[in-house]
């Protein structure tokens, strides 16, 4: 599973639609400062599921929809595409039936997200957990942050160790745990419910 291209539209300073090639090996972004070169980081993070906007440097999600220039008006839409080669067949179980993947999330103002993969609708959760299941996603630690290196220095061992778990992809493992035990629960109340409700009629 490998990432071939990422597709913008309306994201942060790439109003105009942009196709980033993400060749085989490694591929370098140079600009100028302020030319838009951690908006194709953060729009990678935020096709994979990013839901946290402080992490998109951002007061609300909506801000990473074009807010406009002097000769540009604002947009109402943002929409990240994500193509993955799957050629080798690598993709997690549910994901794995062609040999190239899209993942695609837009943003429309007072609408929100929504996802899709391959065309089809889907939930962020899916997403999330198709990237988690892959030892990637919006918090890997292959996406480094300028200043992140030296938060990771003074970070606590406990999140020291939630960025070991994403790398060796148990991260999907304990949302899947966490939301069996809501289940298990729920499951739980029910039952006393019915407990209630056999001892009334007795
Ligand atoms: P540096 O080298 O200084 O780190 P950079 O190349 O990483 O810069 P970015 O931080 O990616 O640049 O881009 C910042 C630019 O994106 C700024 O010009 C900012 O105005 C623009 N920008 C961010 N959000 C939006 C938005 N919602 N609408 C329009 N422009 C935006």
């Amino acid at each position: 599973m490998r990432f071939s291209k990422l597709r913008l539209t309306g994201f942060k300073s790439f109003v105009d639609p942009t196709e980033l090639i993400i060749a085989d090996g490694l591929t370098g972004v140079v600009g100028p400062n302020g030319c838009g070169k951690s908006n194709l980081l953060e729009a990678l993070r935020w096709v994979m599921g990013e839901n946290r906007p402080t992490a998109m440097r951002g007061g609300g999600m909506e801000d990473v929809i074009f807010a406009g220039a002097a000769t540009r008006p604002a947009r109402n839409f943002a929409e990240v595409g994500l193509l993955i080669d799957n050629s080798e067949r690598l993709a997690p179980s549910g994901f794995n039936d062609s040999d190239v993947l899209e993942i695609v999330r837009r943003i429309t103002r007072d609408v929100g997200s929504a996802y899709k993969t391959n065309g089809k609708d889907v939930r962020a959760r899916d997403v999330q957990m198709l990237f988690a299941d892959a030892s990637t996603g919006a918090h890997s630690p292959a996406l480094v942050r300028q200043g992140q290196i030296s938060e990771l220095i003074n970070a606590k061992p406990k999140n020291r160790r939630r960025i070991l778990e994403e790398a060796a992809g148990i991260s999907g493992l304990y949302q899947r745990r966490h939301e069996a035990e809501l289940k298990l629960k729920g499951a739980e109340q029910n039952l006393a419910r019915v407990d209630d409700v056999i001892e009334q009629l007795a």
